[in-house]
C-alpha cells in the first residue's frame, strides 16, 4: 500500500490531520518515508546542498567551530552535534580542519542527529572511511534528546530545520483557521479548519494580513532551537544554523514546497516521494535562542558570513595549489555566495553565551 494511500486512510480513520502531521509522515514514515528510503543528495538525487557544492564550505564551518571554541578559553571534554548530516560530508570536512587545533579533537565527543537508518549508513560509512585523524567517539541519535546537555556544545545544521514540520494558519472572516489535509476517495487535500485557531498563537504584526494570508509555525523548530540555546548558555558553546529561510515574512503567503528531481511538485502528490519542506523563519529561531538565554548573532546572508571569514581567501589558496582546478573553485565560491545563488536567500544564525559578544562572521 502506497504511502498516501495509508495517509488517506488514517485521515478517513481520524480526521483530517495537521500540514505538521503530513510533513512528519512524508519525510520520516519509517517504511516510506523521503529520508528513511533514499539518500536525496546522492547522484540523480533531488536536490544538491553546499557541502555538497564545494568542501570549502565544511572547512570554513570547522575553522569557524575551532575558532569559537578557542574564543571560550577551550573549554575541555566538547561535543560536536550535527542535527541532520545527509551524507556525512560537511562532518568529514570538519573534522579534517579541525585537526589544526588538536586539543579540540583529543577528547571530542561526536554525535550525528539523523532519523533515517538508510542515511545513518551512509554517514557511517563515510566518517569511517577518513578518520584515522580522529581520536573521537561518533555516535548516533535519531533526534536531539536529553542527554546531550551535559558537555559544552557546538551544534551545527545546515539545512535541517527546513524539514522540521510546520503549522498553517489561514486568515478568514471567522478568525485564523489552521489548514489541514484531508481525504477522499484516496486523494488528499488541504481544507480549513472550520472553527477559527485561539488567536493567542497569532503574532500581532500578522493581524494585518489579508483574507486568505498565511501564517506560517514550526513550533518543532523553535522548541529545538530553545533547547540548544539553553544548554549552550548553562554549559558554554555555540552553534551555527545555515538554511534558506526569510528574515521578514515577505507578504503572507506560504512556504510549504515539495521538490522531486530539482523541480518543484504538488505539495500532497505523492508524499514519501518528494523532499517536502519550508523556509525556516529566522527571526522565530533568534527569539527562541534569546529565550533559551543565548547570546544570538545575525541572521546575515549566508554570502555575508562566508565572505567575512574568508571564503574567498581559502578558495584563492586552493587556486594557487590546484591551478587546473581554478575555474571548479570559482564556480563553487560564486555559488555559495553569489547573490542570485545561495549567497543570499540562505541565512546564517549563531548562539553562544552570555557572556561572549564577539562572534566570527556576524558583524559586531
Ligand atoms: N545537512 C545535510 C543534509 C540536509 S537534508 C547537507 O547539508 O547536505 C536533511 C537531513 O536531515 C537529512 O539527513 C535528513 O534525513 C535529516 N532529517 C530530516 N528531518 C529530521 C528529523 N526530524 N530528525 C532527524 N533528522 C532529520
Amino acid at each position: 500500500m502506497s504511502l498516501k494511500t495509508r495517509i488517506a486512510d488514517l485521515i478517513e480513520a481520524q480526521g483530517p490531520m495537521s500540514v505538521a502531521q503530513f510533513m512528519t509522515i512524508s519525510l520520516l514514515d519509517p517504511k516510506e518515508g523521503y529520508y528513511a528510503t533514499r539518500d536525496p543528495l546522492g547522484s540523480g538525487g533531488d536536490f544538491i546542498t553546499a557541502p555538497e557544492v564545494s568542501q570549502m564550505f565544511g572547512e570554513m564551518i570547522g575553522l569557524w567551530l575551532v575558532q569559537a571554541w578557542s574564543d571560550q578559553g577551550c573549554p575541555k571534554n566538547p561535543r560536536l552535534v550535527e542535527l541532520g548530516p545527509g551524507r556525512g560530508t560537511m562532518m568529514a570536512d570538519i573534522l579534517r580542519t579541525a585537526a589544526v587545533a588538536p586539543e579540540f579533537l583529543a577528547d571530542l565527543d561526536v554525535v550525528l542527529i539523523e532519523a533515517s537508518p538508510a542515511l545513518q549508513q551512509v554517514q557511517a560509512d563515510k566518517l569511517r572511511g577518513q578518520n584515522g585523524i580522529l581520536g573521537a567517539d561518533i555516535s548516533w541519535q535519531a533526534q536531539f534528546g536529553g542527554s546531550l546537555g551535559d558537555r559544552p556544545l557546538f551544534l551545527i545544521a545546515n539545512e535541517f530545520f527546513d524539514a522540521l514540520p510546520v503549522r498553517q494558519y489561514v486568515k478568514t472572516k471567522r478568525g485564523w483557521c489552521e489548514r489541514l489535509v484531508t481525504a477522499s476517495q484516496g486523494e488528499l487535500k488541504f481544507a480549513l479548519a472550520p472553527v477559527p485557531a485561539p488567536i493567542t498563537t497569532i503574532p500581532a504584526d500578522r493581524e494585518k494580513a489579508p483574507d486568505g494570508g498565511v501564517y506560517e509555525t514550526s513550533p518543532a523548530a523553535t522548541a529545538l532551537a530553545e533547547n540548544i540555546a539553553g544548554i549552550i548558555t548553562a554549559k558554554g558553546g555555540a552553534a551555527l544554523i545555515l538554511d534558506y529561510g526569510y528574515v521578514e515574512a515577505s507578504g503572507f503567503s506560504e512556504t510549504l514546497q515539495a521538490v522531486s528531481g530539482h523541480r518543484f511538485a504538488d505539495t500532497l502528490d505523492e508524499p514519501g516521494e518528494d523532499d517536502v519542506s519550508a523556509h525556516v523563519d529566522f527571526v522565530a529561531l533568534a527569539q527562541a535562542g534569546r529565550r533559551g538565554g543565548a547570546n544570538v548573532s545575525g541572521p546575515v546572508t549566508q554570502g555575508l558570513f562566508l565572505a567575512n571569514i574568508g571564503i574567498a581567501e581559502r578558495a584563492e589558496q586552493l587556486m594557487k595549489a590546484n591551478p587546473d582546478k581554478s575555474r571548479d573553485l570559482l564556480t563553487a565560491t560564486e555559488r555559495l555566495i553569489g547573490n542570485d545563488q545561495m549567497g543570499t536567500l540562505f541565512k546564517a544564525l549563531a548562539f553562544v553565551p552570555p557572556a561572549i559578544s564577539d562572534v566570527a562572521g556576524f558583524p559586531p
